[in-house]
């Protein structure tokens, strides 16, 4: 040991790079002398595993002989990915850890100065390319909860679950306003407002980083920088037209926020923002995003999306001329993902024809090495394979908890939920009762969402129901309506198949046809009937079947304890306290929808923040400072119940839409009330003097 010490301390002396009490600015212009050009751009260059390794390869063992030798020893490739959940077979914790060592050993081995490589996936609800892996639900869900509790405790098991199996960087928090829900990645926003989106990313990066980036933690990506959730017609990776005021005061902020938070890496937009392709934008990503903003991390190229400005946006003549542009705008690793000789012979060719200043690849390439030395890397390159599965499956608590405060109830009778003595006989019906690729959402093994032929860990609505249901009472799946129904209720769980990118548009908020047919039928029947709604965003259902529910319960995509957390609340052992994040138009023509957008056409079916409860709250006795709002709030009905308190905020005397502010939850028993505080951080008031709101309650700021 004592000689191994030795050793080390000496090889730190002659490469001061490698010694850990230097700081990480002075080991990165060591290490920066001593590379040649061709390693620095290896750096900048990021490579998908599956497509290049191939199945067939992984199945037959080792790995591929000639692609590493390409890809680690002779391009110096600085970064893999697992896009799209490629994933090594057999799917299990302990493989992606094997893999990724085997991976980083051959790095390792091959690199002349021993750098190790990066390797990045998309874990947007817990990692969530692993089979069997805890789930958590997706963004939309968590805010609802209107609690940073979750995203942040999430972070850190994500990060937990992530390291364990060699993975150091994570493609998540999505940073994007969802401001139009026919957009297909809409559920992965935090909703359409700025506030709670800024607050939900903070949150998330500070569980993914920790305190500070270390051996434990994974670099968190803030994306994708700027205007990617307003493409025109909420078509995936349309233009989007914003004005500056829309991208200052909606866009911005839950970037800023992520960044203050100490996001180490941002990812580019893959649209174009008033006709600009992002990708090529030195105004985004130069000006407004190092200039504004003083970001001093890794900015990262979406999927392809340097070649794409010369075949999808055809701004650049040639692909050199894209890898130009690119660099210049501001990128600094390319998600290539597929020709890593294309990317490095030219930006090769680029520097050493000039065009290209060579210090713009050495500032790139500092900024990915800084991020490996801050990770810890150089130190502990490699996972613990042991650790892996308790890591990947921990956090099913957190998961459940997590969905319980998300599910919001839209409309009630009052009467049928929760189901109890008057409800002995409920009849479950729908496929996605049972199916979990719904509620499981789209990055979940699969890019599209939970493959047929795969199998992963979930509790279903009827598993979740199975394991609720009072003695005594009777519990019936059917996949359609049958005839005449023998219950007392009927729970009819409609949704969205899984989707992730380009299929998942629906410009008319349709509900598939199946589904609709299901619940017309079922309100046919004249029982009861309560619609349990999953899906990552509104979904239009025809008045003459919505208005004769009995209930209908938003899920959103709940993750793997998703079943169990509606069956909960359907059976009332959670009241449910989920409030909307977005607002629910009457029709997809009324969009945009948000609360806060001056030309909204239309007044909504639900409100922004709106959400039943199985008991009531009251407010009093508000108060507001400059830097807090006071008010009481009191359960006032006959069960315990948590509730989300929103403070909204307007210039005194303006007619314009009150504006979130602040928010905060309290968990309360009958009969109980508390005095809640909630801070409002510095510059979130729109003017010296305003008014806020607290539901119907009005108070005027005061020093
Ligand atoms: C998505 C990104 C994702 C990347 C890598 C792209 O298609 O737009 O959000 O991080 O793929 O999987």
């Amino acid at each position: 040991m004592a000689l191994l010490l030795a050793a080390s301390t000496a090889l730190a002396q002659t490469h001061p790079y490698l010694d850990t009490r230097l700081p990480v600015e002075q080991r990165v212009q060591d290490l920066l002398n001593r590379m040649t050009l061709e390693e620095k751009v290896g750096q900048l260059t990021q490579i998908n595993v599956q497509r290049l390794m191939g199945r067939d390869e992984w199945d037959r063992g080792p790995l591929n002989p000639e692609w590493l030798d390409r890809i680690l020893a002779k391009q110096h490739v600085g970064s893999l990915l697992s896009g799209g959940g490629a994933a090594p077979q057999p799917n299990t914790p302990e493989a992606w850890a094997r893999m990724t060592n085997d991976l980083q050993r051959y790095a390792l081995t091959h690199s002349r100065l021993k750098i190790p490589i990066l390797y990045g996936v998309d874990a947007v609800h817990g990692h969530n390319n692993v089979i069997g892996a805890t789930m958590f639900p997706h963004n939309i869900g968590l805010g609802a909860t209107f609690d940073t509790k979750f995203p942040h405790q999430i972070g850190e098991v994500t990060a937990r679950a992530l390291r364990a199996t060699g993975i150091t960087w994570n493609f998540a928090p999505d940073a994007d306003m969802g401001r139009d829900p026919r957009w297909g990645r809409f559920y992965e926003t935090w909703g359409e407002d700025p506030v709670l989106a800024s607050e939900m990313v903070a949150a998330n990066v500070r569980g993914l980083q920790g305190p500070a980036l270390g051996p434990d933690s994974v670099a968190a990506t803030v994306k994708h920088f700027i205007g990617y959730g307003s493409p025109v017609g909420g078509k995936d990776r349309a233009d989007a037209r914003i004005t500056s005021a829309q991208l200052r005061g909606v866009h911005l902020p839950p970037f800023q926020a992520g960044l203050t938070a100490g996001a180490a890496t941002v990812m580019v937009n893959s649209g174009s923002v008033n006709g600009v392709p992002a990708h090529a934008s030195g105004e985004l990503l130069t000006n407004l995003l190092r200039g504004d903003l003083g970001f001093r991390g890794i900015t990262v190229s979406d999927w392809e999306d340097v070649r794409k400005l010369q075949t999808v946006h055809k701004v650049a003549p040639t692909y050199r001329d894209a890898v130009r542009m690119a660099l210049a705008a501001g990128v600094d690793v390319s998600m290539v993902p597929h020709d890593a000789e294309g990317f490095t012979s030219a930006v090769l060719d680029l520097v050493k024809s000039g065009d290209l200043p060579a210090g713009r690849v050495d500032e790139a390439a500092a900024r990915v090495l800084a991020l490996k030395f801050r990770l810890g890397l150089f130190e502990q390159p490699f996972a613990d394979a042991q650790k892996a599965s308790a890591a990947v499956t921990a956090g099913t608590d957190l998961a459940l908890r997590a969905a319980r405060q998300s599910i919001t109830l839209l409309a009630s009778d009052g009467r049928t939920l929760p189901l109890g003595e008057r409800a002995r006989r409920v009849l479950v019906v729908g496929e996605r009762a049972r199916d979990p690729r719904s509620q499981l959402g789209g990055w979940t093994i699969g890019w599209q969402g939970l493959p047929k032929n795969e199998d992963t860990r979930a509790i279903t609505i009827l598993d979740g129901m199975k394991q609720v249901v009072p003695k005594g009472t009777q519990l019936r799946y059917s996949a359609g309506v049958p005839g005449q129904p023998d219950a007392d209720a009927l729970v009819v769980v409609v949704g969205e198949p899984p989707h992730a990118e380009g299929e998942a548009d629906n410009p008319t908020l349709a509900l598939p046809a199946a589904d609709l047919a299901l619940l017309r039928e079922a309100t046919a029947s004249g029982k009861p009937v309560v619609a349990v709604l999953l899906a990552g965003r509104p979904i239009v259902i025809p008045d003459d079947v919505r208005t004769r529910l009995a209930a209908f319960v938003m899920a959103y995509l709940p993750g793997s304890e998703g079943g169990r957390a509606v069956a909960d609340v359907l059976y009332g052992n959670t009241s449910p306290s989920g409030r909307l994040p977005f607002t629910w138009p009457m029709a997809a023509a009324h969009v945009p929808a948000p609360y806060d957008e001056p030309g909204r056409s239309g007044a909504p079916l639900y409100a922004f923040g709106h959400g039943l409860s199985y008991t009531t709250f009251a407010y009093r006795d508000l108060r507001a400072t400059r830097d807090a709002v006071t008010v009481t709030v009191a359960n006032t009905g006959r069960v315990a119940g948590s509730h989300s308190v929103l403070a909204f905020a307007r210039p005194q005397g303006s007619t314009s839409p009150a504006r979130l502010v602040t928010f905060g939850r309290v968990v309360l028993q009958p009969g109980e009330s508390r005095v809640l505080t909630l801070a409002l951080p510095l510059g979130r008031l729109p003017a010296p003097n305003v008014s806020i709101h607290v539901g119907d309650l009005h108070a005027t700021t005061i020093d």
